[in-house]
């Protein structure tokens, strides 16, 4: 019979009484707003993705997804692309952090949008348990997350996502715009 072996037991004794020690002019850490990245950043990147999808003719909306302050995930906008009605960029970005993870229950993950989730997305992303949502510009016409609809905080739904919104919305907004603005001239 095999014997219990207890070799390399670490000895829980090491740490200091008191917790880590913060040396005075240490900068306060970045981790404690949206992982490694602060949400302008994150907004950043997603912005960068939103214009990726110019190249193919996409309404440009762009997401990331963030785990651990750690981009999993990003996406642009498809639907011409795949000629796929479901592949708006949070939907995309959903797929690909969770498959990127290996599991369904992305409960740890902020997702960062640079609109204004639409039904379907706002859908997904509770699916999905997100813990967090960062968006860009607002979507008067489609918006599920404040503008026409509140999909983020129904307590009739069974979950419920901290939401922030309008970071960096001009920049977000301006790129729609001049699409818009291109595509009727
Ligand atoms: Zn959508």
């Amino acid at each position: 019979m095999g014997q219990l072996t207890v070799g390399s037991n670490p000895t829980p004794s090491a740490e200091a009484p008191g917790g880590p020690e913060r040396a005075p002019g240490d900068a306060p850490s970045r981790r404690l707003t949206c992982g490694a990245v602060d949400d302008l950043d994150a907004m950043g990147l997603a912005i960068a993705e939103a214009r990726l999808a110019l190249d193919h003719g996409d309404v440009p909306v762009g997401a990331i997804a963030l785990h651990d302050g750690e981009v999993v995930a990003r996406a642009h906008n498809e639907r011409e692309l795949l000629g796929d009605p479901t592949a708006h960029a949070e939907l995309l970005v959903v797929r690909r952090a969770a498959e990127a993870l290996g599991r369904w229950r992305l409960d740890d993950v902020t997702v960062v949008v640079t609109l204004e989730p639409c039904t379907m997305c706002a859908g997904a992303l509770l699916g999905a348990r997100v813990a967090r949502v960062v968006f860009g510009a607002d979507d008067p016409k489609a918006g599920a997350c404040g503008s026409l609809y509140n999909v983020f905080a129904d307590p009739r739904l069974n979950h419920e996502i901290p939401l922030r919104a309008r970071v960096r919305a001009a920049e977000c907004g301006e790129l729609l715009t001049s699409f818009f603005l291109d595509r009727r001239g």
